[in-house]
């Protein structure tokens, strides 16, 4: 190579890093502060609910939430990964799977303080967007639509992340907007959509719970007007979990209105960052002609909880962090990278957290735009192998068994359609096809149907 061209492709590889950014994502840390090694297994955590936790150590058990020793590693682990993100996007649920009676306000308050205290302790100067999980509060669940004491309180632990206008909407809703690290043209969103959970009686009745919904219409339309990209992230997902047949979390109303706002707005909205299913998956939005103009992204939680929702089976998953890669200049997501700690090898020899994939490497695309995750989710519905790798990392790596047909159809309508209508007729329409040796039965009975009449 001539100097001179050298020269360029040096300058335009120092262009494409200035342009690359990251951010870690973490979610559903779940501490559960009764967690100790016991002769009974039964006696183990309070947040296995009476489970044995048979393969209890010293970084947790599949039943279990959270020691303190899983958290501790955790947040150690992303500061040997990657010790100067951005900035860190933190999702909520922070408190323990156990009934209200052992927790209490302080019990809440004194967990989400010592999670926020070694997050800080251990990220000094990284700003921190934090949005509450539907566990942060108590009783938990019932998230007032109006000023309450833990809003307050939490607020002010927050300080340091908050700026003022953020701290005041924040004591109204649980919910606030900022520039992105100060930056003209960036903006962060942070909601509190434990309102729309159908799980909360107190906002079943109405219609726009703190005013959360026309908050967020003002607040994207002027950020369109200023010509800002936008990225949300949040706790509760609207749609359904993929883990479960037609099982959505947001009331059916709550659910249009978030995914009409999301459609309004979808040209100032670059990225979408969620909890709360613990598992890995991704949830797309298209348009009315069906173009792919939106993913919200569904990062694994740190607790390998298995989930005691009636109808899963085994839905447990390792402990998973996860590091965004994105275009500094247009905020979109060129990348995603999960690590994690095998829990199982943690026990028995010993920590080491790894990459167990980068989006894509597995999946080969470009990058984590609408339309590449759009051809994702087409590969995962119709070729075994991808469908499989998925399924893989949905669990991260703990579930490695096979995806059955049935199982397709509920992670591709889940990833698919947000919409409960389109939901079910999506379910209706894949139960009827299956793939077989990687290729899709119907698409291979209509080519055999086209030969066979000579077209
Ligand atoms: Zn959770
Ligand atoms: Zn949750």
């Amino acid at each position: 190579m001539s100097p001179g061209r050298l020269l360029l492709s040096c300058l335009l590889f120092k262009e494409t890093l200035a342009l690359s950014g990251s951010f870690w994502h973490i979610t559903d840390l779940h501490w559960d502060p009764t967690y100790r090694l016991s002769d009974n297994p039964e006696l183990v955590c309070t947040s296995s609910s009476k489970r044995p936790a048979l393969r209890a150590g010293k970084f947790g058990d599949y039943v279990c939430d959270s020691p303190w020793h899983l958290i501790n590693s955790s947040v150690y682990a992303m500061k040997h990964i990657l010790p100067d993100p951005d900035f860190i996007v933190w999702t909520g649920d922070d408190t323990p799977h156990v009934p209200n009676e052992d927790l209490g306000e302080e019990a809440v308050i004194n967990i989400i303080s010592n999670l926020t205290n070694i997050i800080t302790e251990v990220f000094p100067s990284t700003k921190v967007y934090s949005a509450l999980g539907n566990h942060d509060y108590h009783p938990k669940n019932q998230f007032p639509p109006a000023p309450n004491s833990i809003y307050n309180r939490t607020a002010e632990m927050w300080h340091d992340w908050l700026d003022p206008e953020s701290k005041e909407t924040f004591k109204k809703g649980g919910y606030y907007t900022e520039k992105l690290l100060n930056r003209n043209g960036f903006r962060m969103l942070v909601l509190n959509t434990n309102l729309y959970y159908d799980q909360n009686k107190l906002t079943l009745d109405t219609d726009d719970p703190a005013g959360q919904f026309s908050w967020m219409d003002r607040t994207l339309t002027e950020a369109a007007n200023n010509k800002e990209k936008v990225y949300i992230i949040g706790h509760v997902p609207p749609g359904f979990f993929e883990k479960k047949r037609s099982k959505p979390w947001f009331t059916s109303k709550f659910n249009k209105h978030y995914v009409d706002l999301i459609k309004k707005h979808h040209s100032v909205i670059v990225g979408q960052f969620f909890g709360h299913h613990h598992t890995d998956s991704f949830r797309m939005f298209y348009n009315t002609e069906d173009l792919p103009i939106g993913t919200m992204f569904l990062s694994p939680g740190v607790t390998p909880w298995e989930t005691t929702l009636p109808g899963v089976v085994d839905g447990a998953n390792n402990p998973g962090i996860r590091v965004f890669e994105y275009d500094t200049k247009t905020l979109l997501v060129r990348d995603v990278v999960t690590y994690y700690l095998n829990l199982t090898h943690a026990n028995a020899v010993t920590e080491r957290w790894e990459k167990e994939y980068r989006l894509t490497e597995s999946f080969r695309v470009p990058d984590a735009s609408p339309a590449s995750m759009h051809r994702v989710l087409e590969r995962i519905a119709t070729e075994r192998c991808y469908l499989q790798k998925y399924y893989d990392f949905n669990s991260v790596s703990y579930d490695l068994t096979h995806c059955d047909n049935d199982c397709r159809v509920d992670h591709v309508c889940a990833a698919r359609e947000i919409d409960f209508e389109k939901y079910e007729q999506c379910v209706i329409k894949e139960g009827a096809v299956s793939i077989n040796g990687g290729q899709l039965l119907v698409v291979l009975s209509v080519a055999v149907s086209i030969v066979a009449a000579g077209w």
